[in-house]
């Protein structure tokens, strides 16, 4: 059967599997019963940048792209943090990604904005349709058993942090009840602060801001979600050239995530850092006039929806005339890709060849 435009969108939210989720989101409020210890705000803070950092430079940069080497311990470390964040384990994290840039903003891409921002942002999650780790994507992660015992063992770290934060609430409080209000803010606000940071970057990152480079996706570079996330926010660099250590490729595209890693190159915890080579840099500028292939089909997907809808409003095409259109329009789609990939040069890989 030939692929038709319905066909590509997802499936809806799930509300048995959205519990758990929903319901965490409601935790932080029963601070308001309790009252907050000053010093839970300082934790808050902490474990949110800290555990910020380590999906950037770890479950991002690390595990999804190999931008960068480290020896076994200090990866077991870098997997560790990543699932503190309550985000799952490096594998599944790493597949989902890996997936997300097979297929960005085309059919099957987990979480594109073309399915409607909600979706982008957190609908994907409450569909529980995404929550196994796809493993032919990540065949060099899953020949450490340490890892793969994390990936599927990943609730233990995440409960052992909030247990945590939640004796340092005790010995600080000294009462039960101050020790619930330390982790109602201290361990769960930071953790959805993390998680929607996140989110943001499968949402906000492919509809703000701006492109310099064409991709065949509808990724964007914006100062705004770089701020979020602590310089994961440089989304069209990302897309153009996957395997960089560093995102910010100007001097002003300030990247906090890479600053840290260059330090740790410099106390020898990591090494080889991947960064774009020159010609990369000057690639498939827009401003040079590059096929822009992703706004072309986020623009002709759009003239294509509005065009059904008014068709059905109005009945004035058939089913038969419009199975024929959507063949039409895949048909040309299919030849503007050839097309532009006539133009520009293939995309480079996901995963660092160094
Ligand atoms: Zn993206
Ligand atoms: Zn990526």
């Amino acid at each position: 059967m030939k692929p038709t435009l319905e066909a590509t969108r997802p499936s809806g939210i799930n509300w048995l599997s959205a519990v758990p989720f929903t319901l965490f989101h409601l935790v932080p409020f029963f601070a308001l019963l309790t009252g907050v210890h000053w010093s839970a705000w300082i934790v808050m803070g902490g474990l949110f940048y800290i555990r910020r950092w380590f999906i950037s430079a770890g479950f991002h940069r690390y595990f999804s792209h190999r931008a960068y080497k480290m020896n076994r311990v200090m990866q077991f470390l870098m997997a560790l943090g990543g699932t503190t964040a309550v985000q799952q384990g490096p594998l599944f994290w790493a597949s989902l990604h890996r997936h997300h840039h097979r297929y960005s903003d085309q059919p099957g891409d987990a979480h594109s904005p073309k399915d409607g921002v909600f979706w982008s942002h957190i609908g994907w999650v409450l569909s529980g349709k995404h929550s196994k780790t796809k493993m032919e994507l990540v065949p060099d992660l899953a020949k450490f058993p340490e890892l793969r015992w994390l990936d599927k063992y990943w609730i233990v770290p995440q409960v052992a942090l909030a247990a945590l934060v939640f004796g340092l609430g005790l010995l600080i409080t000294h009462t039960v009840v101050g020790a619930l209000g330390f982790t109602f803010i201290g361990f769960f606000l930071s953790t959805l602060l993390v998680s929607h940071s996140t989110f943001t970057i499968n949402s906000l990152a492919h509809l703000i801001g701006r492109r310099r480079y064409a991709t065949t996706d509808t990724s964007r570079n914006s100062l705004i979600v770089t701020l979020l996330t602590g310089g994961e926010g440089w989304h069209n660099n990302h897309h153009h050239y996957q395997s960089s250590s560093v995102q910010g490729f100007r001097w002003y595209e300030f990247d906090t995530t890479y600053y840290v890693l260059w330090l740790m190159s410099k106390l020898r915890l990591v090494h080889s850092l991947n960064k774009p080579p020159a010609h990369v840099m000057h690639n498939d500028l827009v401003r040079a006039g590059a096929a822009d292939l992703g706004m072309f089909h986020k623009h002709w997907d759009r003239a294509v929806k509005a065009l059904h809808s008014a068709s059905e409003a109005t009945g004035e095409i058939a089913a038969v005339q419009k199975q024929k259109l959507d063949e039409l329009v895949v048909t040309i789609k299919a030849r503007v890709d050839e097309i532009a990939k006539m133009h520009n040069p293939a995309p480079v890989p996901v995963i660092s060849s160094q």
